[in-house]
């Protein structure tokens, strides 16, 4: 039926020209979340049309970090629809549909059935999707991987070794299922003193860009470890919104990972 064909032909490239941008880590709390927002808001602001997809369900933060918190998606015959944000990057994040703490519980397939109604939402036309994985290798990852296949992964780290010998597992589980690493981010990079402004390096520093070179994978850049960029997260103003130093690092990231 030619009808037929022509919707199907219509899906198929609907489906190759959204480019899923997977941002990972290999354990927790190194910022993931915290980049995975700021170089959304980024690409957005740099032309690209960009959703937010939050697949992690052991710390759903992106409603917080977007400043929409408690929210929740409308779905329209059982296709979800992205919550828009101030930001003008719509969200959906495994927060809205579960509590955390009942998400922790589920199951591989739950969880993979969830990831399903996040990257399969109506986003319109999104011609990007940021995804924030939940940290680290587990089978939940390699699933998704499988299933939505990323264009590319970015890998936030720490300068600490822990951070590092974590994010190199990351790093592997991407090679295995032949998605392509964009670089890796170095994140909470050189303390700032707000008080003397001296630079000192509390988790070391470099240590993602040498372990970047020996991996053979692009150093996309460092964000500094600062008081602003915790304080703006808090309080659902992302850092790269402002005017300060944080904003250009988060700037120039996306900026490495668009060329
Ligand atoms: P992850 O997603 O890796 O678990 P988050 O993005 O949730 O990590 O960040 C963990 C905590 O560290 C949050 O409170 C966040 O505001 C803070 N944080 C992240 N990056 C920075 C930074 N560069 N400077 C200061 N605080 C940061």
């Amino acid at each position: 039926v030619p009808g037929v064909t022509e919707v199907r032909v219509a899906l198929t490239v609907e489906r190759t020209a959204r480019r899923l941008i997977a941002i990972a880590s290999g354990k927790g709390g190194v910022g993931k979340s915290t980049v995975a927002a700021n170089l959304a808001i980024a690409l957005h602001r740099a032309g690209r049309a960009v959703g937010l997809v939050d697949a992690d369900i052991y710390g759903p933060s992106q409603p917080k970090l977007l400043g929409v918190e408690g929210s929740r998606p409308q779905a329209r015959d059982k296709v979800l629809q992205p919550v828009a944000t101030p930001y003008g990057v719509p969200l959906l994040s495994m927060g809205q549909l579960v509590d955390a703490d009942k998400a922790i519980a589920w199951r591989g397939p739950m969880v993979s059935g969830a990831l399903g109604q996040l990257v399969d939402a109506n986003w319109g036309d999104a011609d990007t999707l940021v995804l924030d994985l939940p940290p680290g290798t587990g089978d939940v990852q390699l699933s998704m991987v499988q299933k939505h296949k990323p264009a590319g992964a970015v890998i936030v780290s720490t300068p600490q070794d822990l951070a590092l010998i974590d994010a190199r597992r990351a790093i592997d589980l991407f090679r295995r299922t032949d998605v392509p690493i964009i670089g890796m981010v170095e994140n909470m990079a050189g303390y700032a003193c707000p008080h003397c402004g001296e630079i000192s390096d509390p988790f070391g520093r470099g240590g993602a860009e040498a372990a970047a070179a020996e991996l053979g994978v692009s150093f996309l850049g460092r964000v500094p470890l600062d008081l602003a960029i915790r304080a703006a997260s808090d309080a659902g103003t992302p850092p790269v919104t402002g005017t300060g130093d944080e904003a250009a690092a988060f700037i120039r990231i996306a900026d490495a990972i668009d060329a």
